[in-house]
C-alpha cells in the first residue's frame, strides 16, 4: 500500500510549509529557532500520501485537546531553524494526529531526528479550538517575532484599544484587514498551557494577539490569509516606528472619520470598543 503513495515532499501543504518558512526568515522575524506554524489538513490530503495506521510514534500532550480528537496537523519542530526548513522538511516538520482522547499525538511523518513538535503546542492547539468555533474554514495558526511589533511594545501603550488604534491609523488598509483590532497579552513565560489558554481566550474575538517583547500569533483560512494578515500589522508598526521617532513627530494621520469612512467603503465593522 505504502509503495502507491505519493511523495509527501510534493504534497501543496509541504511545499507551503517551506515556503512560509523561508519567507519569515528572510523577513528577519524568526532568527534561530524561533516562530513556529501549525496548519489543519484534511484527512484525505493526509490520506494521498501516508497510511495512517503506520504510527512512527506516539507523543504525550500534557494539556488534553479532546476537541481536536481525530484532526490533522502539520507543524514546525521545537527547535528548529526556519532557514532551514526547505533543505531538510523530513527533519523541519511533523504530520500528526490527534489521539481519540485528545491527551497525544500520533507522528505520521517527520522530525526524523527525534524532536518534538514545537513547543507552542499548547498555545497552537488551544488557538485552533477557540478559532474553529468562530469560523468553520480556520486552518492556520503562525507565531513569529515580527521584529516590529516587538519593538512597538516597548514604547506604545500596551492596552489593545491604543494599540489596536495606532496600527489602524498607520496604514490604510488595517482597519480593513483586521476590524476586530489586536489583542495583547501581558508577558508571560512561552510553552506553557497558561499562555496558551490566555491567547485562546483572545483568538475567541481576534485573530492577532500580541505577546509583548516576543512576537505575535496569526489565525488564518490559509497559510496566506494567516501571513498576510501578520504582515499588515507588522507593516503598520513598522512605520510607526519609522514616524514615532522621527524628529519632528507625527503631523497628522488617519482621522477617526476617516476610519470609519474606510470601514463603510469596504463594508467591515471596526471593534466598537477600539474605535
Ligand atoms: P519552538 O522552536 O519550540 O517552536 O519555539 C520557538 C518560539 O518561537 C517559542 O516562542
Ligand atoms: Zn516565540
Amino acid at each position: 500500500m505504502d509503495s502507491q503513495k505519493n511523495n509527501i515532499l510534493e504534497a501543496p501543504f509541504v511545499r507551503e510549509m517551506i515556503e512560509v518558512t523561508q519567507n519569515m526568515w528572510r523577513n528577519g522575524w524568526d532568527e534561530r529557532n524561533g516562530g513556529n506554524v501549525s496548519y489543519l489538513l484534511a484527512e484525505e490530503e493526509v490520506t494521498h500520501y501516508l497510511d495512517p495506521s503506520q504510527v512512527i510514534r506516539s507523543i504525550p500532550l500534557d494539556f488534553p485537546v479532546q476537541p481536536l480528537a481525530n484532526r490533522y496537523f502539520i507543524v514546525t519542530g521545537s527547535g528548529k531553524y526556519f532557514k532551514n526548513v526547505a533543505k531538510d522538511p523530513a527533519n523541519t516538520l511533523a504530520i500528526i494526529k490527534v489521539a481519540k482522547d485528545g491527551r497525544s499525538v500520533d507522528l505520521l511523518w517527520g522530525l526524523s531526528d527525534g524532536g518534538k513538535p514545537t513547543s507552542e503546542l499548547p498555545s497552537h492547539f488551544m488557538s485552533h479550538i477557540a478559532r474553529l468555533d468562530q469560523d468553520n474554514n480556520h486552518r492556520v495558526i503562525i507565531h513569529t517575532h515580527t521584529t516590529h511589533v516587538i519593538a512597538m511594545t516597548f514604547v506604545h501603550d500596551l492596552s489593545p484599544k491604543a494599540f489596536t488604534k495606532t496600527l489602524w491609523q498607520m496604514c490604510t488598509e488595517c482597519v480593513v484587514v483586521f476590524p476586530e483590532g489586536v489583542a495583547l497579552l501581558p508577558w508571560m513565560v512561552p510553552g506553557t498551557d497558561l499562555i496558551g489558554t490566555e491567547t485562546a481566550k483572545q483568538m475567541e474575538k481576534h485573530r492577532l494577539v500580541v505577546w509583548p517583547h516576543h512576537g505575535i500569533f496569526g489565525a488564518g483560512e490559509s497559510i496566506d490569509d494567516a501571513f498576510g494578515l501578520i504582515e499588515t500589522a507588522e507593516k503598520a508598526a513598522e512605520v510607526y516606528m519609522l514616524v514615532a521617532s522621527h524628529q519632528s513627530g507625527i503631523k497628522q494621520t488617519i482621522t477617526d472619520q476617516q476610519l470609519i469612512e474606510l470601514a463603510e467603503a469596504f463594508e467591515v465593522t471596526p471593534n466598537p470598543n477600539y474605535m
